[in-house]
């Protein structure tokens, strides 16, 4: 341990106790473990794993939420010593995307996802349900409904793995009218525009200024799940599109990334990328360094990449000519008083795509 992984352990359990207050909880209390190794029964060390009990009985926590990803043993050793329910990083990120999604593909997107993670758990889970259930789960499946030898788990998986298939069916199903308007705007060459960065850093705020969209903006986590593509204009009248799309974070569970590969798709097929950047937060640095793994993860990478630095009004100057010497290709900007916004217009006009795409468009 260094004094850096401290402070990246602290920058991600401040974001954790966001995540969760978004998704509706208090945060009440939070600690922080400095060993080597993650406890294979608890996840804590024993010692650890008290200290956690008697903050649990003295706030009257009823949730514990850990920032990593637990082992389906680890979670329920916690929990039979905190006594409380226990959820890890990925099982809280996959809840807010379940409160979130609004289109009939993120909500599927979402349930596939939640599946693919509660798959390898269940025994974990199906145990302790039928514990509660004593033999009535059992009398409800009837005689006749399992084969030979076959435990009320294994029946559950085979559910699960089939609504899983029926799930990915009418995903697939969905991604021929994405696709066709996706080749519309190729075929007329309209450049598009993608807006990508972490949570929280000002994308929804960025499309507004830059379409006059009217676009909802939420101080939460996560507003934006499903892509909005707007229409705008560079300065010269060369019309693009512009999209904004899901929310990044730390560690975004990778059942999510497959989940929204269609989605996350207008990213890595966009012409020109707006990696939006908190310039505010306690750690852009870390932010650009997430974002930009999910922009590997998507084959994005190589995509041309402006870094727009926002909420200058809000950030440490110091800060900002760090990441300005850093980076190629910033542009400092704040979307909530307009600053900047003047400059990455012109920016995002000598970045896209142009000269045939404007004579296509003359063609009925
Ligand atoms: P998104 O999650 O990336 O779409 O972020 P939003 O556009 O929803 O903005 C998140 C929060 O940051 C909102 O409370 C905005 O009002 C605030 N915000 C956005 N841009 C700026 C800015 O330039 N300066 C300041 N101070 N706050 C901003």
């Amino acid at each position: 341990w260094t004094e850096g992984t401290l402070a990246e352990a602290e920058n991600s359990l401040r974001e954790l106790a966001a995540l969760a207050e978004t998704a509706g909880s208090e945060v009440l209390d939070g600690i922080v473990q400095r060993r080597l190794k993650p406890d294979p029964a608890t996840y804590l060390g024993s010692g650890k794993a008290k200290e956690l009990r008697d903050i649990v009985a003295a706030t009257g926590a009823d949730t514990v939420v850990v920032d990593s990803e637990l082992a389906p043993s680890q979670r329920r050793g916690l929990e039979d010593v905190v006594k409380v329910k226990v959820i890890d990083r990925t099982g809280l990120i996959l809840d807010i995307f379940a409160q979130h999604a609004k289109s009939k593909e993120g909500k599927a997107q979402v349930e596939l996802a939640q599946l693919e993670y509660l798959l390898p758990r269940l025994r974990g889970w199906g145990e302790s349900l039928s514990r509660q259930a004593g033999g009535r789960a059992a009398a409800g499946e009837g005689i006749g409904s399992r084969g030979p030898g076959e435990t009320k788990i294994e029946l559950d998986r085979r559910r699960i793995r089939t609504r899983m298939a029926k799930l990915r069916r009418e995903i697939a199903a969905m991604k021929p009218a994405r696709e066709t308007k996706r080749l519309n705007r190729r075929r007329h060459s309209v450049p598009s525009v993608a807006i990508a960065g972490y949570t929280n850093a000002g994308k929804s705020s960025l499309l507004n200024r830059l379409t006059d969209a009217g676009v909802l903006v939420e101080n939460a986590l996560f507003a934006t799940l499903d892509p909005t593509v707007r229409r705008a204009q560079t300065p010269d009248g060369i019309g693009y599109t512009l999209s904004d799309t899901v929310g990044f974070v730390r560690s975004l569970p990778t059942q999510l990334v497959e989940a929204f590969r269609s989605t996350l798709e207008e990213v890595a097929d966009s012409d020109l990328i707006l990696h939006v950047v908190d310039a505010s937060h306690p750690d852009p640095e870390g932010q650009i360094r997430a974002v930009r793994q999910v922009f590997t993860d998507i084959d994005a990478q190589n995509n041309p990449e402006i870094i727009v630095l926002n909420k200058v009004d809000a950030a440490d100057p110091f800060v900002v000519e760090r990441i300005k010497q850093r980076e190629r290709n910033v542009v400092v900007v704040s979307a909530r008083t307009g600053e900047g916004i003047e400059e990455l217009r012109q920016r995002i006009s000598e970045s896209i795509p142009r000269p045939e795409t404007v004579l296509e468009l003359v063609v009925p």
